[in-house]
């Protein structure tokens, strides 16, 4: 199963910054230590592209990005200072998801071991989010001849609003969103599919939704790939996630998806998405799980 990590690039981040940089390269590390994993299952990804990008972003937004002349406004909006490191991030991140799918589409099963940018709009980005991995990556496959419909399943707690921005209108890829009703982003784009949950939902509730959204989503779809966001976020611990799942729940959830894109006969491409854990080490934890439950799954 092949792993593309971007933890080498790092986003230079002023100190104190509520974003856990730190979560990327111990998830690595706790990968490698599980023993599923060998040295060769790690991949650098390329940097996405100006034409990879721009099948889901505006060239101005690229060339802005790139430049660094994005508003004060704008960087507030994505809440990451820009620099060169922060370019070369954005568009590596993009680069795994891309590479990840592309493996899954051979292999059946990949994961980019970052990625899930889900906030990032056709020309702006917003919460931690630069360029739209998902969005960019289905459509990769999509003009690379490889697929030629596209599941996206964000299991992120905050909604896919840029995902589904972007997508509205595109018959071919079918985006389904299971998040807090209110948590961010307070105003909500409309997916294929939104499974809205209250405060506090714990692992029984969110199990049961998310066995219907399943079954509708890839009746629906009737994708050739899945790509699934599996934001370790909706923990009852997290800083920012305001419901109750358990780890356990959260890798019953992990379980769920994965075993019924297998079922399906479809392949599928990981990214982790969010993760604000109060111990860092939960966030490591779930994102972990997510991945080897996969390797296991598809062994
Ligand atoms: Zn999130």
């Amino acid at each position: 199963m092949k792993l593309f990590y971007t933890d080498v690039f790092v986003l230079p981040l002023p100190a104190g910054h509520r974003f856990p940089m730190e979560k990327y390269s111990r998830l690595r590390a706790a990968l490698l230590a599980s023993g599923d994993f060998a040295e060769s299952d790690f991949h650098l990804p390329h940097a996405a592209t100006d034409d990879e990008l721009a099948r889901a972003h505006d060239r101005a937004y690229i060339e802005r990005v790139s430049r660094g002349e994005l508003s004060e406004r704008e960087q507030k909006a994505i809440g990451f200072p820009w620099s060169e490191g922060m370019v070369e991030r954005s568009r590596r991140s993009a680069g795994a998801t891309l590479g990840a799918c592309r493996a899954a589409l051979e292999d059946s099963i990949a994961a980019n071991l970052a990625g899930g940018t889900h906030h990032a709009f056709r020309d702006r980005g917003e919460g931690f989010c630069v360029f739209n991995d998902a969005a960019v990556a289905a459509r990769a496959m999509q003009a690379e001849g490889r697929a030629r419909r596209v599941l996206v399943v964000d299991c992120d707690v905050h909604q896919g609003n840029g995902t589904a921005s972007i997508l509205r209108g595109d018959d071919s890829i079918f985006t389904f969103s299971i998040h807090g009703a209110r948590n961010f982003p307070f105003a909500k784009e409309q997916s294929d599919l939104d499974i809205e949950l209250p405060d506090g939902c714990c692992d029984e509730a969110y199990l049961q939704r998310l066995d219907e959204g399943l079954a509708t989503a890839l009746d629906l779809a009737r994708p050739d790939l899945v790509i699934y966001l599996a934001g370790a976020d909706p923990y009852r611990d997290d800083r920012f996630g305001r419901l109750g799942l358990t780890i356990a729940g959260l890798a019953e959830r992990d379980r769920r998806v994965l075993a019924a894109a297998r079922a399906s006969g479809v392949p599928t491409a990981l990214a982790m998405a969010g993760g604000y854990a109060r111990e860092v080490d939960d966030t490591v934890s779930i994102h972990a799980n997510t991945v080897r439950l996969a390797r296991h799954i598809w062994r």
